[in-house]
């Protein structure tokens, strides 16, 4: 776990487990267009799956808490995302406790978009059957993914994976479907951020003038950053490009820290020499932000 300071809130990054993927089976770029990238095409990467913590005007909010142990029930070509000999971290809760958070001290989940690396944590098994795992939380999802027609479909299949946590903190009535902008705290925002999913959204933090944007899967690696325009085969192009151009818009006139679930904190500097005329600066010593 990393912490840092960000004004008078507290950011905690949690490594729930990694994730070897090679971007040239993520994105479709064309191999002329990615002349001077293969280092980062060909070979396979590992990528950290990040829950974070923000600790803010008294607050605890965790997002995308995820369950690495939970993961392969929902894909079964899961085993082939484990790097080699890999020994995952402690289970979420556990490294929580390491802090002094329990369970019951969360009070906002935000869930930045429905994918299983996001949301495999949201419930646990208790007596055999799935029940929330902060039960004091409120939960936050775009309400566009909770709509998309995969999700409705999966949920409705009982003993599907996605039942047991999109679908449990639904039915318990803990979970706030998000459209537009959401204020939590004096701090904290959530800003829609659609495109890698229909309803993928973005957390704000701004706490005594230092800004923090939580991206989700906004960006996985930095080669996206430094070309907008490559993203996942998965996502929608018009919408991600758009809520792209936005994101690195507002990051760069408030120099805000930028955090995607799967790369480290960081941020966006000006850059001539790239194809969107900006690339990604991983943050050195993020203590000095205090
Ligand atoms: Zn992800």
């Amino acid at each position: 776990m990393t912490q840092y300071s960000l004004g008078s809130a507290n950011i905690s990054i949690i490594n729930t487990g990694d994730l070897s993927l090679s971007l040239k089976e993520m994105m479709s770029v064309p191999e002329k267009e990615r002349e001077g990238y293969s280092q980062f095409f060909e070979p396979k990467l590992q990528f950290p799956t990040q829950s974070v913590l923000v600790s803010s005007s008294g607050q605890n909010m965790l997002i995308d808490p995820s369950d690495y142990s939970l993961m392969r029930a929902y894909d079964a070509d899961f085993a082939s995302m484990i790097p080699p000999n890999y020994r995952q971290p402690p289970a979420l809760d556990m490294q929580l406790k390491t802090i002094g958070v329990s369970p019951e001290n969360i009070a906002f989940v935000v869930i930045t978009h429905n994918h299983y690396d996001h949301i495999s944590g949201l419930t646990k098994k208790s007596d055999g059957r799935y029940i929330p795992s902060f039960p004091s939380a409120k939960y936050f999802l775009g309400r566009e993914d909770w709509e998309d027609e995969r999700i409705q479909k999966a949920i409705k299949n009982e003993g599907s994976p996605e039942a047991k946590s999109l679908g449990v903190v639904k039915t318990a009535g803990m979970m706030e479907l998000v459209s537009e902008k959401r204020t939590l705290t004096d701090e904290v925002e959530i800003v829609p951020s659609p495109g890698e999913s229909p309803g993928h959204q973005t957390v704000r933090v701004n706490s005594r003038g230092s800004t923090l944007y939580c991206v989700g899967d906004l960006f996985h690696h930095p080669v996206e950053i430094e070309n907008l325009a490559w993203m996942a085969t998965w996502c929608e192009p018009g919408r991600m490009l758009e809520s792209r151009k936005g994101l690195v818009e507002r990051a760069l006139k408030e120099n805000a820290l930028i955090l995607p679930t799967h790369m480290p904190l960081g941020r966006i500097v000006e850059d001539n020499e790239t194809a969107s005329k900006v690339r990604f600066v991983p943050e050195e010593d993020p203590c000095d932000e205090a």
